[in-house]
């Protein structure tokens, strides 16, 4: 084999081992690992550097959660079909528990960097409220 040949396999190789292993994720794993790296240099210059994001579907009660010691940030399916601006609030949010454990004013001025902050809250408020809203009669719930 020349060496360019080998080159040439050796990139083939990488290749399918790239699409194995984003096919061993689940869906749109890999797209909020991605979104989070824009949005943690967008406005953290790059500090926030999770180790996992995933979406998760046993997580009904929080948006999200961070655990930093492992640096793995978890989004709750919930959020899926929300407007970007609210999924990238809440990703924000874990990536910030990175920097700053808590919700003291540190936890906040860092997150004052994002302007729909204040929206993207106001938001999810109104999404918890209309749960709790009765349902007409006639129709089931979840
Ligand atoms: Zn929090």
């Amino acid at each position: 084999m020349s060496e360019a040949e080998e080159q040439r396999w050796v990139s083939v190789m990488l290749d399918k081992l790239a699409a194995q292993e984003s096919r061993r994720r689940a869906p749109g794993d890999a797209e909020l690992a991605e979104r989070a790296e824009r949005l943690s240099a967008q406005y953290f210059a790059g500090r926030a550097r999770p180790a996992t994001v995933r979406w998760v579907t046993n997580q009904n009660t929080r948006w999200g959660s961070c655990t930093p010691a492992e640096g793995s940030i978890r989004l709750s399916h919930r959020l899926k079909g929300m407007p970007e601006y609210v999924v990238d609030y809440v990703l924000l949010h874990e990536l910030a528990h990175l920097l700053v454990p808590g919700h003291g004013p540190d936890f906040w001025r860092l997150l004052e960097a994002y302007p729909r902050t204040e929206r993207a809250r106001g938001y999810l408020e109104g999404v918890v409220a209309a749960e709790r809203l009765p349902r007409p009669p006639g129709t089931r719930g979840e």
